[in-house]
């Protein structure tokens, strides 16, 4: 045992001298997370009966059954009205592009070709979209962040044009670091902001450049997936592309050329103040669709809270994976998704249990959601934050769980999306007095904060929390935690090799749920409303609804 591994002890032991017999305290009720209880969950839902958890099959059909049932057997009442599910409309829109893009243009024509050069598809449901010589606007990074000074679109009118944007933020390109903030991607970095920007602006179309440092993967990860049928909310009210896309950095480049204007223009929409540029040509395509109309489900359970029932505090989870498909090397063809989050929704079961072993109830009501369609991108968590069944405004805080530590107990807990909302202070303060520390996620630049489900309640303005596991494992330092880390996103991260392994070792994971619970009575338990921090993106969101809410 070394010093340190002594030292944590130490202050556990002493952590739990401080026990108290009144509810509401830190230690009540920690005791009722275990192990056992939370591999039983996992051992179910991640089992190959369960076919992967993916949407509209089977596998959905016996997951919510059996979560339903958890959750009646708990205690915990149903979450909407006397169901304990949401109806999750979706559409599945499988796009066929043609092969190629006609470029009409100053410096003469050209044809780019369709999955080597670029991937195109649509959000819209009609049978055809033509694309007839559209012109085309190089517009910069294509953000629109007035806390940020910034407007790529300013005095520019891209109705019925196609905009060709960088993915990240401005000042990534040329590493200006006093830029947005710096090294840490905000949203506005994201590839779906830039649809939903070019959107707003009225644009038809929109196009993200991709360089593989800019957008943290190779171009092989985008055809990829551009190459299946998009999975999207049945939502009539929403504005959409006609197309929308990605063009690999040499065939942007070709666009400009022939557009008539220098590459070196690329560089210049890092420099404040850039003005985007149209090209000097017109591009035409066109895509045919297969539009296919689904339900799916979340799954919302609830405590009553005692003296603000109508104050919501948030437990989250996606159920869903990603079913069956390709076979590996062993001929396994089923996504069990164990860790890929049956370890998640395990622990919303978890939770449950925890907050009903209270004496006395909590204050707030508590809710927890097992979401759908994750994998498709948040789209359960999504038509939630859209649909939400407690309003959005009365919602204290929102703690996701997207897989749970299997290699041990660690020092720390790692805070995904650094210095966002006060529940980053809350969980500090729970891991600090459990002798734990916080951590931070080691590439902010790539956006990991926009990649689960609690960024659909962020951006509705819910502060929302996001932990990953620690990597400075007890006994074993940070070396053997990244190494664990880096073994299953290479060998088990969306395989059908994500199957439950009696070696894993779920004593951090129980560890990390306790901070969790403890920070869910910390709002539970009293009136606070925590918020975003300064330069958070969407501290102006939750600034509208605290307006509702004094009303
Ligand atoms: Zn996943």
């Amino acid at each position: 045992m070394n010093k340190l591994l002594t030292a944590v002890l130490v202050a556990l032991a002493f952590a739990s001298c401080n026990n108290s017999k009144k509810t509401g305290t830190d230690e009540d009720g920690l005791s009722v997370f275990n192990a056992d209880s939370l591999v039983k969950h996992i051992r179910v839902l991640s089992s190959d009966s369960f076919q992967g958890r993916k949407p509209f099959t089977e596998g959905e059909t016996k997951t919510i059954a059996y979560l339903q049932e958890q959750f009646r057997s708990i205690g915990v009442e149903p979450g909407n009205g006397d169901s304990y599910l949401q109806d999750v409309p979706m559409i599945d829109i499988l796009s066929h592009p043609d092969p190629v893009m006609q470029v009409q243009a100053s410096k003469g024509d050209l044809q780019l070709k369709g999955f080597d050069e670029y991937v195109l598809s649509t959000p819209k449901t009609d049978a055809v979209i033509s694309l007839d010589q559209v012109p085309v606007v190089f517009a910069g990074y294509g953000v629109v962040a007035p806390e940020y000074n910034w407007n790529d679109y300013a005095g520019l009118d891209v109705k019925g044009k196609i905009v060709m944007v960088l993915v990240n933020d401005p000042g990534f390109n040329n590493g200006d670091t006093s830029l947005f903030k710096g090294k840490t991607m905000t949203y506005y970095g994201r590839w779906t902001y830039k649809f939903e920007e070019a959107a707003r602006q009225g644009a038809r179309g929109c196009l993200v450049i991709h360089s593989t440092a800019a957008a943290s993967y190779p171009f092989s990860v985008v055809q990829n997936s551009w190459n299946t049928s998009e999975l999207r909310l049945d939502n009539q009210n929403e504005k959409l592309l006609d197309a929308q896309g990605w063009i690999s950095m040499d065939a942007a480049k070709k666009l400009i050329a022939a557009g008539g204007q220098d590459t070196s223009i690329i560089a210049k929409a890092d420099i404040p103040g850039f003005k985007a540029i149209p090209l000097d040509e017109t591009v035409s395509t066109s895509i045919k669709t297969k539009v296919t109309y689904s339900k799916s489900h979340n799954v919302i359970a609830k405590i009553p809270g005692s003296k603000y029932p109508d104050e919501y505090v948030l437990y989250t989870a996606h159920w869903d994976h990603l079913g069956i498909g390709k076979p590996d090397a062993t001929g396994d063809s089923i996504y069990n998704g164990a860790l890929d989050n049956a370890s998640g929704t395990a622990t919303l079961l978890e939770f449950a249990r925890a907050w009903k072993s209270l004496k006395t109830p909590p204050e707030r009501t508590i809710v927890f959601l097992a979401v759908t369609a994750e994998e498709q991108g948040l789209l359960g968590s999504a038509y939630y934050a859209q649909h939400p069944v407690y309003p959005v405004a009365k919602t204290v805080g929102v703690l996701n769980v997207d897989e749970v530590n299997n290699y041990g107990k660690t020092k720390d807990i790692m805070v995904v999306g650094q210095g966002q909302s006060d529940m980053e202070d809350l969980l500090k303060e729970a891991a600090e007095k459990r002798g734990r520390y916080i951590s931070y996620d080691a590439t902010p630049e790539a956006g990991h904060y926009f990649r689960s489900d609690h960024f659909s309640f962020a951006k509705a303005g819910i502060p929302a929390l996001a932990q990953g596991f620690g990597i400075d494992v007890v006994g074993k330092g940070k070396e053997y935690g990244k190494k664990m880390q880096e073994k299953f996103n290479a060998q088990h991260y969306h395989a059908p090799s994500d199957a439950y392994n009696v070696s894993w070792d779920l004593s951090g994971a129980i560890d990390d749920l306790q901070l969790l619970f403890m920070v869910g009575k910390r709002l539970a338990y009293g009136h606070a409303w925590p918020g975003w921090k300064a330069g958070s993106e969407f501290k102006a969101e939750r600034e509208k609804s605290a307006a509702e809410r004094m009303k």
